[in-house]
């Protein structure tokens, strides 16, 4: 404790002498001379110190040098009005200032030194340092983080730091153009980075001491509203769906909701007639891009297909559920959890947090991976921490990871139906030895997949049929409206 507030105090200490010498240098430029500003002196912190007197005692000693005293009080001056560091390329020949880059001091007896442009770029650059900065970059189609991370001039090491806690969030590795990286630097060193994911979503990675960085993710609820989209069937169900208002993504899902019912290209008829609810996500009155489909009715001819969202999953009229059940384990049920989910984990050596998002089990090199649900190959990648891994996005509220793997049998966009043979276990990646990693993440975040509540149910159960009527008399009520 006391080491840190040591090094406070010679950062402080710094400070001043480097404000005071600054407004020496800034003193003996040629009056009417400003340029670009690197730092405000009404800012410094150090007001109280009366940075003012110091400069102006230091400059008393330089006034042997000086040329002419009344052109140096002019100029004394010309800084009390413009409280602004000016750097520029008209600095006076010399003066007996040296800078010491090692203790980042100016030493004004030093015999024969000068002050050089670049030894005034060099304290500017000092002071810039003792401010945090703040660089907000949107990341444009094609960039990598690694690229992004070398065009701002940040550290590799630091990269490797974020990496290493990303691992338990894998957010870094699926960053798109539009989104905004904000880096926070401290004294050179990358102390923040947060990724705004969109509006509502936010994962914030903060340095925790020499060892690393920890991270948080934040979501906000905001505030859902409903809309509701009505059409006809003209050619295909896309494109009318797009007609009536609703996205390319969002007919696609309805697609594959509805895939065991009814087939899209085939059955549907002009004339057929679609409702769709769909929830969309605000903060104040902007949309964040986060969408949710409630409900879906479609008259085919003489029938009527439907879908109902009641907690989490799909069910039709009467109540049946629509999506496929999840099973518990990706691998045979023979091998055992060589470690659980554990939001609370913490690294043995360093202390920093580091939950265990996902269920290990441990199995040897090649053993078959199975998918747990239906949905679609999202990722396909080969982190640094991670491994080889794959992400399957199961409808819209579900996701599952498998991580370390040594073979990967799908492809991205690939359809999986659940206990298709996806990958063989590997030992990819950061690992203490062969093991398989298993995530569940219920709407962007992770639960534990042994123990979460999740779709097995097959039907709605007698006790919830009073609420899942009233959930849609709710939902048929909002297309009446509309
Ligand atoms: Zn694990």
């Amino acid at each position: 404790m006391s080491l840190i507030k040591n090094s406070k105090l010679q950062l402080v200490l710094t400070w001043v002498l480097l404000t005071s010498v600054l407004l020496g240098i800034v003193a003996l430029l040629p009056v009417g001379d400003k340029v670009e500003a690197s730092a405000e002196i009404k800012a410094a912190p150090m007001t109280a110190e009366e940075p003012e007197i110091t400069s102006a005692a230091l400059l008393s000693n330089q006034k042997s040098n000086k040329e002419s005293e009344s052109e140096s009080e002019a100029e004394t001056e010309a800084v009390s009005v413009t409280p602004v560091v000016s750097v520029d390329s008209t600095i006076p020949a010399a003066t007996d200032l040296t800078y010491d880059p090692a203790s980042r001091l100016y030493d004004a007896n030093a015999q024969g030194a000068t002050v050089t442009e670049s030894a005034v770029a060099s304290i500017a650059a000092e002071l810039a340092k003792s401010y945090p900065k703040t660089i907000n970059y949107v990341i444009q189609k094609g960039d990598t983080l690694g690229g992004i991370f070398e065009q701002l001039d940040l550290s590799q090491m630091s990269l490797y730091q974020i990496l290493e806690v990303d691992l338990n969030v894998l957010a870094l590795d699926s960053i798109k153009p539009g989104q905004t990286l904000v880096f926070t630097e401290f004294e050179g060193e990358l102390t923040r980075l947060e990724l705004h994911i969109s509006l509502a979503h936010q994962v914030v990675y903060k340095r925790s001491g020499d060892d690393g960085f920890e991270f948080e993710q934040i979501t906000l609820e905001g505030e859902w509203r409903e809309h509701s989209y009505i059409g006809k069937v003209e050619y295909s169900f896309a494109g009318s769906a797009k007609k009536a208002g609703l996205s390319l993504y969002e007919a696609q899902f309805i697609a594959s909701l509805l895939k065991d019912k009814i087939n899209f290209s085939r059955d549907l008829r002009s004339g057929d007639t679609f409702k769709v609810l769909v929830s969309r996500q605000y903060i104040g009155d902007e949309r964040t891009g986060e969408n949710r489909i409630d409900a879906v009715s479609i008259n085919n001819r003489s029938r009527n297909i439907s879908a109902y969202l009641y907690e989490g999953a799909y069910y039709d009229e009467a109540g049946l559920s629509i999506e496929r059940a999840f099973v518990r384990r990706p691998v045979s049920s023979k091998y055992r959890i060589s470690s659980s989910f554990n939001p609370n984990r913490r690294h043995p050596v360093t202390g920093l947090l580091r939950p265990h998002n996902g269920t290990d089990f441990a199995v040897p090199i090649g053993t078959p991976v199975y998918a747990t649900g239906d949905g679609v190959v999202s990722r396909v990648l080969n982190h640094k921490y991670a491994g080889l891994y794959i992400e399957i996005t199961n409808g819209q509220t579900y996701r599952t990871r498998f991580l370390h793997l040594s073979k990967i049998l799908v492809k991205k966009g690939q359809r999986i139906k659940r206990g298709q043979k996806i990958a063989l276990s590997g030992n990819t990646g950061r690992t203490t030895g062969p093991h398989l990693h298993y995530e569940l993440h219920v709407r962007g975040r992770a639960v534990n997949a042994m123990t979460a509540d999740i779709p097995i149910a097959t039907a709605i159960e007698k006790k919830q049929q009073a609420a899942f009527k009233l959930a849609l008399s709710n939902y048929h009520a909002a297309w009446a409206q509309s």
